[in-house]
């Protein structure tokens, strides 16, 4: 590496035309204490489980001799609107890791301010960070594509946020959370390039993402096919957050991963009543861009941004809008495959397809919980006929019981799932295992995360252990004390869906 001018580690916000990152030394905190260690990640990366002076490490007090510490410097489209140069504001990556043939970025999220943070402090609070260690964990166990956290750290700092937005800060104790990923390179680095015309830096750092990270991909018109590889797994991505009803909450474009995976976990929510309207991010009312329903479209949206930074490579631009449509191809591929398997039919064909439509249709009228309902789906008792049985063998999953016109489609809903369910050329026994591999029976719910936070604040740990057990295996039954719906404190109705976000 070469920091060029900035030998200094010179922390003052500031815009850094000509270069792809900025050295950027973590800032000491005072009082470290180890709250969560990842066991299986770190034996991946053969790292032992650290001693006191290890700790000092993950909290950025110690710097060794073999790291190079610093902050990405990267832009991105937010809600729509060009932002410029945004940068890492609060994530110093110390260096790469190297184990068996492997390499990691090891970051520090919330270690102090960088050349990007503008006018905030670049740390995170305990929430934030507690959030980000035991979701990207979650969504790791779900096999959904994610960047991984190893370690979670108290600061022994306060730190003042303003959390409802109401003029009334307030102190919170800071954390600090070691994430991996083998990198965290997202649309925004290719972005700020194009934007500043640098075409050789671009050049440069598409090179080096295709030798790294896509090093199957070589020879001729390399750059597209990379350009559509990264549209498949944006749009597989997609699918699987639709899959276990996760919402991300801010796909902006410098959240958007150039390896496909779930990165930057801010006001994230998995849904409880299924909602396709539903977003956790209180910053994104009225306009819901981000809300679950829309993901796919706006995954759609950012590729498209991806694609007119990589302009400049191109003589003209045909091939590049060609490439889109593998967004579409790709998302409604896998989109009823997925539905298929939670649906637990053999395929999907024309009249599949409606069905799995009409799926949507009634559940986004009768908002079941969505991961309760497609569990009872997936234990659907074969005697179950007539329509009181139906409608209590379901019940566990209503907020609200259906009445009237929207318990009569219910009824007709199941009832042609289960004939359609007679038709399968594949046996029940197959059908199941698909159900059952695809439908999610622990979700780490919000008001879990709000409960498991508020207990730590009070020196607690006992919710927070139990749901990193329930998280590594959240396709079994071994975690039923979980399975169930969220509690009416918790509700929107409430005031409380938005609990816990960012910060
Ligand atoms: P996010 O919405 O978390 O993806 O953040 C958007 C931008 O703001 C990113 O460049 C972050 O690094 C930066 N940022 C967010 N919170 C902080 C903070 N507390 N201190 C410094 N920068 C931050
Ligand atoms: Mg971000
Ligand atoms: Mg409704």
């Amino acid at each position: 590496a070469n920091f060029k001018g900035d030998q200094s580690g010179d922390l003052s916000p500031r815009q850094t035309p000509g270069v792809l990152y900025s050295k950027a030394i973590p800032t000491p905190v005072p009082e470290p204490k180890l709250l969560a260690w990842t066991e299986d990640l770190a034996q991946d990366l053969g790292i032992l489980k650290p001693d006191k002076e290890d700790v000092e490490i993950l909290a950025g007090n110690k710097i060794t001799e073999s790291m190079l510490p610093y902050a990405a410097c990267y832009a991105g489209h937010q809600f729509g609107n060009w932002a410029g140069q945004l940068g890492d504001g609060r994530a110093i990556t110390l260096g790469e890791w190297e184990n068996k043939g492997k390499t990691w970025e090891l970051q520090l999220k919330g270690a102090g301010p960088t050349p990007y943070s503008r006018r905030a402090d670049g740390r995170a609070v305990l929430r934030s960070s507690v959030r980000e260690y035991l979701m990207s964990e979650a969504m790791h166990h779900l096999g959904v594509p994610t960047t991984r956290a190893l370690s979670l750290v108290s600061s022994g700092e306060e730190i003042l946020r303003d959390m409802f937005y109401n003029g009334n800060p307030e102190y919170e104790p800071g954390a600090i959370v070691m994430r991996t990923s083998s990198t965290f390179l997202r649309f925004g680095n290719y972005e700020i390039l194009a934007a500043r015309h640098e075409i050789n830096n671009l050049q440069k750092l598409v090179n080096w993402t295709i030798d790294k990270f896509y090093p199957h991909i070589s020879g001729e018109n390399k750059i597209i096919r990379w350009y559509k590889e990264v549209i498949e797994r944006t749009a597989s991505l997609m699918v699987e957050w639709q899959r276990v009803g996760f919402v991300h909450g801010v796909m902006n474009t410098d959240n958007m991963s150039i390896l496909g995976q779930t990165i930057d976990y801010g006001p994230f929510s998995f849904m409880d009543d299924y909602n396709p309207g539903f977003t956790p991010n209180t910053t994104d009312l009225p306009g819901r861009r981000y809300a679950f329903g829309n993901q796919p479209s706006v995954g759609y949206w950012n590729i498209g941004k991806l694609g007119n930074a990589l302009l400049p490579l191109f003589d003209k631009s045909d091939e590049l809008e060609d490439a889109m449509h593998v967004y579409e191809e790709t998302f409604w591929g896998k989109y009823y495959e997925m539905m298929a398997n939670k649906l637990g039919l053999d395929k999907v064909e024309k009249e599949d397809q409606a069905l799995v439509a009409q799926f949507e249709k009634i559940l986004s009228t009768i908002n079941p919980d969505m991961t309760i309902f497609y569990q009872l789906l997936t234990n659907l008792p074969k005697d179950l006929s007539n329509e009181e049985s139906i409608l209590n063998y379901f019940e566990e999953s209503f907020y609200e019981i259906p009445k009237g016109k929207e318990k009569a489609s219910f009824l007709e809903l199941i009832k042609k799932y289960q004939d359609r369910l007679e038709q399968n050329s594949i046996s029940e026994k197959e059908s199941l295992g698909k159900m059952e591999k695809a439908n999610p029976r622990f979700v780490l719910r919000n008001y879990l995360l709000h409960q498991a936070i508020e207990e730590l604040e009070d020196g607690k740990s006992g919710l927070f252990e139990k749901l990193r057990t329930a998280l590594k295996d959240p396709y079994s039954k071994n975690h039923d004390e979980f399975f169930r719906k969220r509690p009416d404190w918790a509700s929107e109705k409430a005031g409380c869906s938005m609990l816990s976000c960012s910060s």
